[in-house]
């Protein structure tokens, strides 16, 4: 992957580029950056430039032998850790498949992976197992570049036996380079963190993610738009949405509010659980889209959302703001924040659904005939 192929981030690559050309690379970095800012993709970029053996001064060749290897992460200096399922296997059992999910979505969550090995609701680690085989892989000399390249990402699902490989991050072997790529620091062991320089990677702007789905014809105008803010600087979910934004989402969610209004909440439940059966990050969808129309709710009074929302939206939106107060907004954006919360902890969908629409329910005015 070259620094061309990610979106932005310029000024990070200069920095990744320069600390190549330096001769003085930091051999312990910690990459941080949130899900879907393109942290993983700039660790690979930089890796490969490293490595490029006709790099010029703005990015990778792309074409070397060195490239092409890293181009599929094939590369004999290259080793890549991730959590996994398992405690007798390593990150080699996984290396196929995570090479195909990687190279298929750069950006793509932890939710995605364990969904491209079919392990959405599984436990997922780096075991001890793992780290005893980082340990000897990187005992061996660099086969073909100047330096081995451990690139672990999510070192925050390192359990305690993460400590057996301090001293190889303290004093790692000759030529030995980890960069390892978090998205929260504060869940990985301290030990490690003490013995890394940081690089942070910012979430991006929602005007760069807008263009973004606009020049690569993801999304048209204002769905552009409503995906992108949406998105809060996650290019990932900002992908996602707007190809859900296309989808009838909206009828499906006004139905439902339509539903919890009336007090029928088991009565949308079966097309509830139906659009669950898409995977449960398209429910994080769902549920992402109510934080959104009532942020929009709440907002409608006071702020002209045209430019925000769609015609259909934006008179649901005008409905639900005479229908909620300040109160009840406030306890419907914590049940769904706790629906999402409990959906990535694979709670069980149905009670999720039950639960949430029962705070729907208590908290649409029911005094009010009007239909939303
Ligand atoms: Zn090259």
């Amino acid at each position: 992957m070259k620094f061309a192929d990610i979106l932005g981030h310029s000024s990070i690559k200069k920095t990744l580029i320069n600390s190549a050309n330096s001769g003085r690379i930091p051999h312990a970095q910690m990459v941080i950056g949130s899900e879907g800012s393109s942290a993983l993709p700039l660790a690979m970029a930089y890796a490969q430039y490293i490595a490029c053996l006709n790099k010029t001064d703005d990015d990778s060749c792309g074409t070397c032998s060195s490239c092409v290897k890293y181009n599929q992460l094939i590369h004999p200096d290259l080793h890549l850790s991730f959590p996994f399922i398992g405690s007798n296997e390593t990150c080699d059992d996984y290396i196929q498949d995570f090479r195909k999910a990687f190279l298929s979505n750069p950006i793509m969550s932890f939710g995605d992976w364990l969904q491209s090995i079919d392990s959405e609701n599984k436990r997922a680690n780096i075991n001890i197992k793992e780290c005893r085989n980082i340990i000897r892989k990187l005992a061996l000399k660099p086969y073909e570049s100047d330096y081995k390249v451990l690139i672990m990402w999510l070192p925050e699902f390192l359990g305690k036996e993460g400590n057996v490989l301090l001293k190889l991050i303290e004093e790692p072997p000759a030529n030995t380079l980890f960069f390892l790529v978090t998205e929260n620091q504060d869940l990985i062991l301290s030990t490690i963190i003490s013995r890394t320089q940081f690089i942070k990677i910012p979430a991006y702007p929602i005007e760069e993610i807008e263009q973004f789905l606009l020049n690569n014809q993801l999304a048209g105008g204002d769905l552009a738009r409503n995906a992108a803010l949406m998105s809060e600087g996650n290019l990932n979910k900002a992908i996602k949405l707007a190809n859900e934004l296309e989808n009838p989402q909206f009828e499906l969610f006004r139905a439902w509010m339509l539903d919890c209004y009336l007090g029928q909440i088991y009565k949308i439940m079966d097309e509830l659980e139906n659009y669950t059966e898409k995977g449960k990050e398209s429910l994080k969808m769902l549920f992402t889209y109510g934080i959104h129309m009532l942020r929009s709710a709440m907002l409608f009074k006071h702020q002209d959302l045209s430019s925000k929302l769609s015609a259909q939206e934006l008179e649901f939106v005008g409905k639900l703001s005479n229908l909620i107060g300040l109160d009840a907004a406030k306890e419907i954006y914590d049940g769904f924040n706790k629906a999402i919360f409990e959906i990535d902890r694979n709670g069980s969908v149905k009670l999720i659904l039950i639960n949430l629409s029962l705070t729907l329910k208590n908290n649409l005015k029911s005094k009010t005939v009007q239909k939303v």
